[in-house]
């Protein structure tokens, strides 16, 4: 154990010396914006500039490779290995952020240069996704300068898409599927179920985005003279949303609700806090009745409008419009199945006579949903690494409730996948002001040193 503590204690010093911070804040510098790219060249630098000088400190080698999907950003892949006998863990992250929000942010606070306020670190990447990776590569040298070895073997992937949708991910786990071939995916990102907590999620809810629009004629038609004798494209809209969902927000398509909702599921969740949010209340009677919270959150599928437009509300004209449109989005998990969700709701809207609705899907950005078996053997035992390290039971859920391009290493690779998130709700994620408590983040490091320790063999346990 005097080995581990010493470890420990590295990991502890990196934010006591204020390595941590000053890393965190180089990383921050480096705006990787994949939205508005800025260029190729610019997000990669991120890869040489960024992370190249820690991963030549854990001895892995690495190559940069073109992405298969034209004018996407290239990935930055790499291995240690250390025998062939070992355990191969496959570490992921993503460098790439949203949008800066410049001058939404608190007064004083700049996006790119990092900043600590009330033992709080701002930084717009911060939680999403530099902070959570830097934490799991600082906790992987603790280890190696430790022990003089991992005990296990290394493959990275990072890339610099995930906020487009990690354009190319699947074709490189496809074409360098030997290359990456390893035992489990364990990676970082997302929010933690309560900030004190340590939580395990095993993959992801899907996301399909959709249209319908109702559209009859070209240009609007005085609301006086033709009203009455128009069919207006607004309540023909709404009404189709309204066969979609109830008044409550529950689902009304057989096909898109899942059969995965197990008793084995529902145990898990059902020891979760009930309380979702400190700070936002939750609308009790919304979604599929009977439900509990986290059943709905992350058990069942919702449907969400997320944009919704007929006319021009700021400019408002007595006209019956030409066309009215909704951008609709499905979050679903596993068990559902994805390929019949435009064609269950075609057929929904035609019998109950809504063919003038369109369905259109092409821009729809698509997720797919995954999730690792709660029986996996690498489940159980990060778990009771985990456990034993917190001193009390964590959380584990099936799945985040957001989306990840996690089935690229679920149904590609056939690994299984541990995510160990070290963020909060409350982070600000993909929005301004994001930020991370100094005790999370050095909590989530000794954390990772632990496991990594555990995880990994020394030399007398051959
Ligand atoms: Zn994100």
């Amino acid at each position: 154990m005097v080995l581990l503590d010493q470890a420990l204690e590295n990991s502890r010093n990196s934010f006591t010396n204020g390595e941590f911070i000053a890393k965190l804040s180089s990383l921050v510098r480096i705006i990787t914006d994949s939205k508005n790219s800025v260029s190729n060249e610019e997000l990669i630098s991120y890869y040489s500039e960024g992370l190249l000088s820690i991963l030549t400190e854990l001895g892995i080698q690495t190559k940069v490779i073109d992405n298969y999907v034209e004018n996407a950003p290239p990935f930055l892949i790499g291995e240690r290995i250390e025998s062939s006998e070992l355990k191969t863990i496959l570490l992921y992250g993503h460098g790439d952020t949203v949008p800066l929000q410049q001058g939404l942010w608190y007064e004083g606070l700049i996006p790119n240069e990092l900043k600590i306020v009330d033992k709080k670190i701002y930084g717009r990447g911060v939680a999403d996704n530099k902070g959570q990776h830097l934490v799991n590569l600082l906790a992987l040298r603790s280890v190696l300068k430790t022990r003089k070895k991992l005990g296990f073997n290394l493959k990275i992937i990072f890339e610099m898409g995930e906020e487009i949708g990690s354009p190319g991910l699947f074709e490189l786990c496809e074409k360098y599927k030997d290359y990456l071939k390893s035992d489990v995916l364990i990676a970082s990102d997302g929010p933690r179920v309560a900030i004190d907590v340590p939580t395990v999620f095993l993959g992801s809810r899907g996301a399909i985005n959709f249209e319908l629009e109702a559209k009859y004629r070209e240009g609007a038609h005085h609301s006086g003279n033709w009203g009455g004798v128009l069919r207006d494209p607004g309540v023909r809209l709404s009404h189709a949303l309204s066969v979609i969902v109830d008044t409550d927000g529950k689902i009304l398509i057989d096909n898109w609700k899942p059969t995965s909702l197990t008793a084995e599921v529902r145990g898990r969740l059902e020891s979760l806090p009930n309380i979702i949010s400190e700070s936002l209340e939750i609308d009790e009677s919304w979604g599929e009745p009977n439900l509990s919270p986290n059943e709905k959150l992350f058990g069942w599928n919702s449907f969400s409008v997320l944009a919704l437009n007929s006319g021009n509300i700021n400019v408002p004209v007595n006209a019956i419009q030409p066309s009215a449109k909704a951008l609709c989005q499905l979050r679903f998990v596993v068990g559902t199945d994805a390929k019949k969700v435009i064609s269950s709701l075609r057929g929904h809207l035609d019998k109950l006579g809504f063919k003038d609705i369109d369905i259109i899907t092409e821009n729809a950005i698509n997720f797919e949903a995954s999730r690792t078996d709660l029986n996996n053997i690498w489940l159980e035992k990060v778990e009771q690494i985990l456990e034993k390290f917190h001193g009390d039971k964590i959380h584990v859920i099936p799945n985040l409730a957001g989306s990840l391009p996690n089935n690229c290493f679920t149904d590609i690779l056939n690994i299984p996948t541990i995510w160990i998130p070290h963020s909060y709700k409350e982070c600000s994620q993909h929005a301004p002001n994001e930020h991370l408590p100094i005790e999370l983040l050095t909590n989530a490091l000794l954390l990772m040193t632990d496991l990594y320790w555990n995880l990994g063999k020394s030399d007398s346990q051959k």
